[in-house]
């Protein structure tokens, strides 16, 4: 049986630990038009959960991510994690982000990509974590490599080293997968769970991937389509580690068939193909 939790009205800002996004409202200007983006978003996870953020094209997810990174600024409401604004996080270093396209800088190696944030910060490169990183995603070897030298995988693989490089203790990561191959895709999120549980992180994964998301996460935060709001918290109760066996198992199905009938049942307000780009 899942369980859940009901994310009805505003629950106040929490100075807590973890993700708080309170009563978050974001517009957007279109030419002469307003796009409602997001329509008071309350969300409130623990201190090192893994939460994925699940839902339609266009209903908002990327843009909780933008503003709890603080690359956009709510229209209303408020985002704290661990009490610290988007801006405090910053300052202390505390956040990793990865996006779908990794954002390499071309003319550097791979070594030189990942020690690019200590660079920004004004800090000593620590040489011994950057190469401690180097092995956790598989790259020995191509320390010297041009992101045109890898392949689409390796380039993401990169790009999760530098966002782990100065040990944040957030990490948000936007379908960093999003634009691989299937099977490319389910090892690196093989691997992503490897590297989280050696390194845990509050985490927050962007994702239109069911299976994705409730395979790697403690919680699934399913959004309504545009204007997004979180219409449920599904924590998922699978031991750890999670292994990809355990997504042919009952438990797990009953997981998908609860997140799919949030997404796509009576009242979802969506069509069958919501989830496709
Ligand atoms: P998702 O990540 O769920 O696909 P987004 O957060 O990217 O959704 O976008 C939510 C809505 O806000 C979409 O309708 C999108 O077109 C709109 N939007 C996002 N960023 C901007 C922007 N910079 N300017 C105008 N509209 C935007």
């Amino acid at each position: 049986m899942t369980t859940t939790t009901a994310v009805d009205g505003a629950q106040g800002i929490t100075l807590g630990t973890g993700i708080q996004i309170s009563e978050l409202h974001k517009e957007f200007r279109m030419g002469t038009k307003n796009v409602v983006a997001l329509e008071n978003a309350n969300l409130h996870t623990d201190k090192g959960t893994f939460l994925a953020l699940l839902g339609p094209s266009g209903c908002g997810k990327s843009t909780i991510l933008r503003i709890l990174a603080g690359l956009e600024t709510p229209s209303s409401g408020t985002t704290r994690v661990d009490g610290k604004s988007p801006d405090e996080l910053r300052r202390d270093n505390e956040l990793g982000i990865a996006f779908q396209d990794h954002a390499l800088l071309p003319w550097r190696s791979v070594v030189a990509n990942i020690r690019l944030p200590f660079e920004i910060a004004g800090k000593k490169a620590d040489q011994a974590y950057i190469d401690e990183l180097i092995d956790l995603v598989g790259l020995r070897g191509f320390e010297k490599a041009k992101p045109a030298q890898l392949s689409g995988g390796m380039r993401q693989r990169v790009s999760i080293a530098r966002s782990l490089v100065m040990k944040p203790s957030v990490l948000l990561l936007d379908e960093p997968f999003g634009a691989l191959d299937d099977m490319t895709r389910q090892r690196l999120n093989l691997e992503l769970l490897r590297i989280w549980t050696q390194k845990p992180a509050t985490t927050l994964l962007v994702t239109h991937g069911i299976s994705e998301a409730i395979f790697l996460s403690d919680q699934v935060a399913v959004m309504s389509p545009r204007p997004g709001r979180i219409k449920e918290i599904i924590d998922i109760d699978l031991p750890r580690p999670r292994l990809p066996e355990m997504q042919r198992t009952p438990e797990f199905h009953a997981y998908v068939d609860h997140a799919s009938d949030l997404l796509f049942g009576a009242g979802a307000g969506v069509g069958g193909s919501a989830l496709e780009d």
